[in-house]
């Protein structure tokens, strides 16, 4: 079953087949008029979960990553638990 996207509710959630990004289906990058750069018009959701082996030290799987999306915890080598703010685009230690 596709997974809802956090932010926008509409989207549904991909994953890159190069790295460990999830994004939503409903980005969309545009030039606007005026700007010189393409910038998000749609859904900006896009957040790369690798990110959690330099900052935390685990290598998470895809069923890490499906779980931390979905509001749960993944236990952590040093007895911690990484946690995952949609919103703010951020994952931390819940303690
Ligand atoms: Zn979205």
């Amino acid at each position: 079953m596709p997974t809802l996207c956090p932010i926008c509710q509409k989207g549904t959630l991909r994953s890159s087949k190069y790295s460990q990004n999830v994004y939503c289906s409903e980005i969309e990058y545009d030039v606007l008029p005026g700007a010189d750069y393409p910038q998000s018009v749609g859904c900006d959701f896009d957040f790369d979960f690798g990110r959690s082996k330099s900052e935390f030290g685990v290598e998470l799987t895809t069923a890490d990553v499906k779980t931390l999306i979905g509001g749960g915890e993944i236990a952590l080598p040093d007895g911690d638990t990484l946690i995952f703010d949609p919103a703010k685009r951020l994952m931390r230690k819940s303690n």
